[in-house]
């Protein structure tokens, strides 16, 4: 746990993701925080040390990193874990066995195996709906109702959660909200200022976005909450090494300025896509024709680099994820490069099958993660797959 320093958020975000967290390292003035590859800290006495005892409970570069990320959500605190799971499951442990959660369905299916094959089991109660419609959300609430799980947008159907409705709720019921908000980042939504008490990242994603890491990191503003995650971390061990931190401090100087082009090529693409007739279905929240676009208008400042279609039969998206060249067929998004991916046989395999049925999750469903290479480039890839992938394969009875 670290707090940044309070000014910090007096500057615009493409200062603070530069800068934010870091101080000139006092041994050389190097410019980069260090990379402080060691495991323990010598003492000075008993009792007495710098403020560093073991590497599990304290390291600066993750500090550095964590104030760094705080500080991009206008959070106080910024605590970092392993991965993007770790981060979740640092979340579920603040409640206990009889505790219930809502969560938005159609979240990351890593986190949903997650609720289901530990923490029900441990007796936590789950009720997953469609928060697009904050009465479904109201209607899941029970006296013994804790938390809410949001992602918005969620991935891979782009479905949006209302954050001032949500927070309205959870704020008036005394719930903890959590945000997933790996997709958007904080660039294009700050889920806190909505009344939201934890964000979480995957920083694996845009955060860290050269896909040479895997990292979470929980950030908020309040003291309570930063203390119980804290300790979470150093009593759990679910710890990210330093090297890692430093990689996803370097990547996070340069966030605002990749959002803008995943953004700039996202919406591209996305416009491009929906004016023809063999792609039927597109899910962006940035084109007028999403059904959340309005809220997506207020709530979110860019719409960011991730693309869902619908190619409306399997065939036809074995043969464009296979046909794409600059795209790489592959898991995970938000790199700098551009990745394509089926999400019922990859990112979301292990969502159950009628679960992704309910949420329009089909087999022919198309992920893009569009990355920051010329968009001229990626539209002529897009191009040449989907003449390759042909038209619909007309099933006769
Ligand atoms: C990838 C992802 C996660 C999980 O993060 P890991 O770093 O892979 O553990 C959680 N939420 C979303 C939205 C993701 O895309």
């Amino acid at each position: 746990m670290t707090r940044i320093l309070p000014d910090d958020l007096e500057y615009s975000v493409a200062t603070r993701a530069v800068h934010a967290g870091q101080e000139p390292d006092p041994k050389a003035g190097a410019v980069m925080p260090p990379i402080y590859q060691t495991s323990t800290y010598v003492m000075e006495g008993l009792g007495r040390h710098k403020g560093y005892d073991y590497a599990r409970s304290a390291n600066p570069t993750r500090e550095a990193y964590e104030r760094n990320v705080a500080s991009l959500e206008g959070a106080t605190h910024g605590i970092a874990y392993g991965s993007g799971l770790a981060a979740l499951d640092a979340v579920l442990k603040l409640l206990k066995a009889g505790d219930h959660v809502i969560s938005e369905a159609n979240i990351y299916g890593g986190s949903a195996r997650m609720m289901r094959e530990f923490y029900i089991p441990l007796g936590l109660e789950f009720t997953f709906v469609d928060a697009r419609n904050i009465d479904t959300v109201a209607a899941a609430l029970r006296p013994t109702t804790r938390l809410i799980f949001s992602e918005t947008p969620t991935n891979p159907m782009m479905r949006l959660t209302d954050l001032q409705a949500m927070g309205d709720l959870t704020q008036a019921h005394g719930l903890l909200l959590v945000v997933d908000n790996t997709f958007a980042t904080p660039i294009f939504q700050q889920p806190l200022s909505y009344g939201a008490d934890i964000v979480l990242h995957s920083t694996t994603k845009y955060l860290n976005g050269h896909s040479d890491m895997v990292g979470g990191m929980l950030v908020c503003h309040r003291e309570d909450l930063a203390e119980k995650l804290s300790f979470i971390q150093m009593a759990g061990g679910a710890i990210p090494g330093p090297m890692d931190c430093w990689l996803a401090l370097r990547g996070a100087k340069t966030l605002p300025l990749r959002m803008q082009q995943h953004d700039r090529n996202g919406r591209a693409i996305a416009a491009w896509l929906a004016e023809r007739d063999d792609v039927p279905k597109i899910y962006y929240p940035g084109l007028p024709s999403h059904p959340q676009y309005d809220l997506a208008c207020r709530q979110m400042s860019g719409f960011g680099g991730m693309i869902s279609f619908d190619l409306e039969d399997p065939e036809r998206a074995r043969r464009f994820v296979e046909g794409t060249r600059i795209f790489s067929l592959a898991e995970s998004l938000g790199g700098v490069e551009s990745l394509v991916n089926h999400p019922a046989s990859m990112t979301h395999a292990s969502v159950p099958q009628d679960m992704r049925a309910e949420m329009g999750l089909t087999d022919s469903l198309v992920r893009l993660s569009c990355g920051i290479e010329n968009v001229d480039d990626l539209i002529s890839d897009i191009d040449r797959a989907l003449a390759l992938a042909g038209r619909r394969t007309e099933v006769s009875l």
